[in-house]
């Protein structure tokens, strides 16, 4: 499959056309951004293990019954994905305090929780991606009630999933974000990628970082922590 023109080009992705109407390719970028672009960087390789990190793991996800956007691995950069139209939502699904939580609800990091949460916002750069919840979303009609519900089931089944392979490898899945896009044949489909640029991963036994708060939190490191993400990860994918 050839790339044709290019259709968008975001933060860390560019996407093509390509021949046919209901494929497209993405090619991931080192490109690295933070704070809502505010703090711009590059983290040099981080596109070639994004592309191959969430590739494997959208395949560990579609056998365990998960829809997704992931057709084939066409090179280190490049993948043909199902062409899809994103539902402007965020969704974040946390099973440890980190981050915005921490900082809105003024506690530590590092709290386990009994269960894992869900949280939605709405992707909009110009807003700041504010955070919505469902009936909000129902409002804006960014989706239907029965589409929250299936996103909903499938982010809390990615979560299950991932959780149990990360741990698998030594890692803990603090929170992560996922979007979802509906096909051209109107299926709802896991999309967009899952990364340490998207998931905060943290070593089971020593926490360290081992993921984009590196590079938001200039902690230094950052493409060791992307390179040892990945070996874990091919030690233990299984395929
Ligand atoms: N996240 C993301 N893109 C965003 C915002 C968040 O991939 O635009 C991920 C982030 O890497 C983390 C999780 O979603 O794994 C929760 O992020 P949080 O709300 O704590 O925001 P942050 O502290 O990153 O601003």
């Amino acid at each position: 499959m050839e790339k044709r023109e290019q259709l968008y080009e975001g933060k860390a992705k560019k996407v093509f056309a390509t021949d046919s109407e209901d494929l497209v390719i993405v090619s991931y970028k080192d490109d690295a951004t933070a704070f809502n672009g505010l703090k711009k960087g590059t983290i040099k390789g981080k596109g070639v293990i994004n592309n191959q990190m969430s590739n494997r793991l959208m395949k560990m996800l579609e056998s365990r019954g998960i829809p997704t956007h992931f057709v084939e691995e066409l090179s280190e950069r490049d993948t043909l994905v199902r062409r899809v139209s994103i539902v402007p939502l965020e969704v974040i699904i946390r099973n440890i305090s980190a981050g915005s939580f921490a900082k809105r609800f003024g506690v530590e990091e590092g709290i386990v929780f009994d269960e894992p949460t869900i949280e939605f916002s709405y992707k909009n750069d110009e807003l700041g991606d504010p955070l919505m919840n469902s009936y909000h979303a129902i409002a804006l009609k960014l989706a239907t009630r029965e589409r929250i519900e299936e996103i909903k089931r499938l982010a809390f089944a990615v979560n299950d999933a991932l959780r149990e392979f990360w741990a698998s490898c030594g890692i803990t899945l603090v929170d992560f974000k996922l979007e979802f896009g509906i096909t051209t044949d109107g299926r709802l489909v896991l999309a967009d990628e899952i990364s340490p640029d998207t998931c905060r991963l943290w070593d089971s036994v020593t926490h360290e970082k081992l993921d984009k708060d590196r590079f938001r939190r200039d902690l230094g490191g950052v493409e060791d922590a992307y390179a040892e993400v990945m070996k874990r990860l091919n030690e233990h994918i299984g395929f």
